[in-house]
């Protein structure tokens, strides 16, 4: 059987032989941080690109900047508990480890981090990194902790890793400030990278939850980055208040018979609400569709 992780060997992919060909899994924290040394030692800069694997090109935009742009790229494979609540989708999560380990090999990651769930919570664990401020609103409400738990595992995973930079989608964008927060509050040293969100032709944000939705749902699922579309249109057309905004977008979800979470205009750093359209602001939205529940946003430039 294929193994799934070496402690800190080389991990084989089953079609290729050859010792070029493969790419270092490792799985403990304490042999990645001798690595990232390694690493940083030979050259600097360190990238690391945070995912839950089920990589797509969404994913492979972060990895192919972290590669052209580091010395070394590493790229950690954990799909985290302490970030799914209950009844959420943790055991229908995708899993596609070995496909998405020979995506990081032609893509020439130095290394991939793939700890266990026993490797990243050891019996007894208790310390947890939270940003109120930032997790309260949005998606907050509707998933208690959530961002308790991505803020913990991404402290956890830049203090093995030890990267220079680290690289996050716009896609979730909630995320992605907050942890922007995190490693400035706690001086982690850390340049947090943000890259564009990557659109299906059709404009669905890519997602690795993208593969649940059934033939309908995924026809409805692009009424988000329709009604994202539709403000910034009006907004081209002068439309500044963002009540208007946000109603041109529910609209698009409403009649795709979608359940709405939440639309927002909000300041682009803190996310506060916004009423009108000024600075720098992002529409944010969440939907759920049968049991998949889907974000997306777009920067608002008036
Ligand atoms: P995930 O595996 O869903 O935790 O995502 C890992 C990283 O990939 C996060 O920084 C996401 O924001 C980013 N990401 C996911 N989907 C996309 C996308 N469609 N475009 C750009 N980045 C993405």
């Amino acid at each position: 059987m294929f193994p799934r992780v070496l402690f800190s060997g080389t991990c084989r992919l089953p079609e290729f032989n050859s010792m070029d060909l493969a790419v270092d899994v490792i799985d403990s924290p304490a042999r990645m941080r001798e690595l990232s040394d390694t690493f940083r030692e030979a050259a600097p800069p360190l990238g690391l690109v945070p995912t839950m694997g089920a990589l797509h090109e969404g994913h492979l935009s972060l990895i192919r900047r972290a590669v052209s742009e580091c010395a070394s790229a590493v790229v950690s494979i954990f799909v985290n508990p302490a970030q799914f609540g209950p009844g959420e989708d943790l055991d229908t999560y995708p899993h596609t480890f070995e496909k998405d380990l020979e995506v990081c090999r032609e893509e020439g990651v130095s290394a991939v981090y793939a700890p266990s769930v026993g490797q990243m919570y050891a019996k007894g664990f208790d310390t947890w990194v939270e940003v109120p401020s930032l997790a309260s609103g949005l998606c907050g409400p509707c998933r208690p902790g959530h961002f308790r738990g991505v803020a913990t595992v991404v402290a956890k995973l830049f203090s093995a890793c030890k990267p220079d930079r680290a690289y996050f989608g716009e896609k979730d964008y909630q995320q992605l400030v907050l942890i922007r927060r995190m490693a400035r509050d706690l001086d982690m040293g850390v340049e947090i990278v943000s890259c564009p969100t990557v659109r299906e032709k059709d404009g669905v944000a890519m997602s690795s939850r993208n593969v649940n939705l059934r033939r309908e749902e995924r026809e409805n699922s692009r009424s988000l980055s329709r009604g994202l579309f539709r403000a910034r249109e009006l907004l081209g057309e002068g439309e500044a208040r963002a009540a208007v905004l946000i109603q041109a977008a529910r609209e698009e979800l409403t009649k795709a018979c979608v359940e709405i979470d939440y639309v927002e205009v909000v300041d682009s750093e803190t996310l506060a609400p916004l009423e009108t359209v000024q600075g720098s602001c992002r529409m944010v939205m969440a939907a759920k569709i049968g049991a998949t529940r889907l974000i997306d946003n777009i920067s608002l430039v008036p």
